[in-house]
């Protein structure tokens, strides 16, 4: 389908706007924007998508801070679905750092001249469906608009940025930023006083990497983390020729497990090993390079019980033996919470920059921040001066960044206001009442690009399926997406994900509603639904 202007006269006044007219519209152009592009075009649909950045790469785009980079394997992130792209893209090292990812995310965006299909520095101010003509219009900051069929949300997990309410936080003298936010030219730490807040997957990553150049450096820390070795390295040239040799079996690896990495669990119980084969197994895994150490355990390290609190303190003990002083230590040694309740950072000499000189751990849950001042963070014991601080805060996961697009569906229903209990969609994906609207980024988890994959395979199939049959639109039943938030919610409940306080459900962000904001079930589970669903003629849906 070709794409089309349509005049409309705006009332009131002379001017007459032009409205681009799409079949899609895709929100964002990281990983899932860039191949829901590719796969829509592929299909003929005429698309447009819309980022605020002014590169390709989501995540991988806003995400500079130093020391960014994968978890997971490269080459088990990068895309499958052109042989040629597979062969021709050299990932450098086993877990690629974030100029590395942004590089290749480029290079995806060029060999398949995507970019003449986006529209960068363009930020989607709202979203509104236009019942009578069922259509989905989009205003952008710069006052202009484009409609389309079909609106895609590839926002991301994490685009809302989150930074706690701290009373004076403007009045502070320095330099400040959030870690999303983090400038392409970076900031000169060398030789400052700098201090970061936070100390998840990004502060452990962020820390490590700038505590090689400042002057001083002092990390409020209000929960400990378990973190785990990384053991990233180059691939050299003939682990590059295995690897692209063997890129088959890495995907279907990949898509046989729960979060589509590379890791199968051990089908053993670690309880029903003898101890020493236990500790055998902790230690071989521990010795291994990324996940497999939390990925390819005991399965019963996954569910919350006694194997998973043995192998939590075979976890504690290896922070112990890595920090001198051993008050620090406890600190460090996350005692509150589950091993693998919340996503596992792994890190690259985390534990040893608390045995430097010119490294201060500040215990901010016994003490908590009071304020920011013009010098630097003050909390119930002390005022800390610095020249920077940085907000390693986290973010408003998932919905953060869908409620942001002000999305207004039938009848004039906020989305922001349907999901102020936690989000209601059906599989993830849809949500009654916002009909044509695909929130991909809500139902993307683990291994993103494989999940993204399959995903936009889905609703590009639906889309195909729709102007196939003459159909305009596609909505979920209430009924659907009431069983879908019931198996959400009781088969979340007792799930690992659900027993930490962490962003898994909403409670890093003060006043949100603790529910589970992913799928509770397994990627090849998630898959094997939508295909079903799809197979009885998109049951649970109303196709009009
Ligand atoms: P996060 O896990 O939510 O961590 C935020 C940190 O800020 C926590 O330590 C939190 O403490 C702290 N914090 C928040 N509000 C605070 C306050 N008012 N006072 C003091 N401390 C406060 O966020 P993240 O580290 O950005 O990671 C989010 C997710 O992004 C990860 O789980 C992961 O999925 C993804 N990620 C992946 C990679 C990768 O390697 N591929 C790298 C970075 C991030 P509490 O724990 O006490 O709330």
């Amino acid at each position: 389908m070709a794409d089309s202007l349509r005049e409309t006269s705006v009332p009131g006044s002379e001017r007459t706007d032009e409205i681009e007219e799409f079949d899609a519209i895709v929100i964002g152009s990281g990983v899932t924007g860039l191949y829901s592009l590719y796969r829509m075009r592929q299909l003929g649909f005429s698309v447009r998508a819309f980022d605020d950045a002014g590169g390709v790469g989501g995540t991988w785009y806003w995400n500079r801070y130093p020391g960014c980079r994968f978890d997971s394997e490269s080459y088990s992130y990068g895309y499958s679905f052109s042989e040629e792209l597979l062969q021709e893209w050299d990932w450098k090292e086993h877990y690629s750092g974030q100029p590395e990812t942004e590089r290749y995310l480029n290079y995806v965006a060029d060999k398949f001249d995507l970019r003449r299909d986006i529209q960068f520095n363009s930020r989607v101010m709202s979203a509104t469906f236009d019942e009578a003509e069922s259509r989905w219009e989009i205003d952008l900051e710069d006052g202009s608009r484009a409609r389309g069929q079909f609106l895609i949300t590839s926002v991301g997990s994490f685009s809302a940025g989150y930074v706690p309410d701290f009373e004076g936080i403007d009045s502070f003298k320095g330099i400040s930023c959030h870690t999303r936010g983090w400038p392409a030219e970076g900031i000169g730490l060398a030789g400052k006083r700098v201090g970061v807040i936070g100390t998840g997957a990004t502060g452990v990553q962020l820390i490590t990497e700038i505590a090689k150049e400042v002057a001083h450096l002092t990390v409020f820390q209000r929960t400990a983390n378990y973190c785990a070795p990384l053991r990233n390295g180059l691939i050299d040239d003939e682990t590059q020729k295995k690897i692209k040799a063997s890129y088959p079996e890495i995907f279907r690896k990949c898509m046989e497990t729960a979060g589509s990495f590379m890791h199968e669990f051990d089908k053993r119980s670690a309880m029903d090993v003898s101890p020493e084969e236990r500790l055998a197994q902790y230690e071989r895994l521990w010795a291994e390079p990324g996940f497999k150490k939390w990925l390819s355990n005991f399965h019963d390290v996954m569910i919350p019980g006694e194997a998973n609190e043995d192998y939590a303190e075979f976890v504690r003990n290896k922070i112990r033996e890595r920090v001198h002083d051993p008050v620090v230590a406890e600190m460090l040694v996350p005692k509150d919470h589950m091993f693998g309740s919340k996503r596992l950072p792994c890190e690259s000499g985390y534990y040893e920059v608390y045995n430097q000189d010119n490294v201060l751990l500040v215990d901010v849950r016994e003490a908590p921040i009071e304020r920011i001042t013009s010098k630097g963070v003050k909390t119930k014991e002390a005022e800390y001066e610095l020249d920077v601080i940085i907000y390693a805060t986290g973010f408003d996961a998932i919905t953060g960044g869908l409620i942001k697009l002000n999305i207004t569906g039938q009848n004039g229903q906020k989305l922001k206001e349907k999901f102020a209990a936690g989000p209601r969609t059906y599989m993830g994906i849809t949500t009654a009442g916002f009909p044509n609207l695909f929130t991909v980024n809500a139902a993307s988890v683990g291994n993103f690009v494989r999940a993204a994959e399959p995903l936009v395979d889905w609703v590009s199939e639906t889309m195909s399926y729709l102007r196939d049959n003459d159909l305009k639109r596609i909505t979920p039943t209430i009924e659907a997406e009431d069983a879908w938030v019931k198996h959400v919610n009781e088969d979340g409940a007792n799930i690992l994900r659900t027993q930490a306080n962490s962003w898994f459900v909403g409670a890093n962000i003060p006043g949100k509603a603790r529910v589970l904001l992913t799928a509770p079930d397994t990627a090849p589970a998630m898959r094997a639904k939508r295909a079903e669903v799809a197979a009885n003629g998109y049951e649970g849906f109303i196709l009009e």
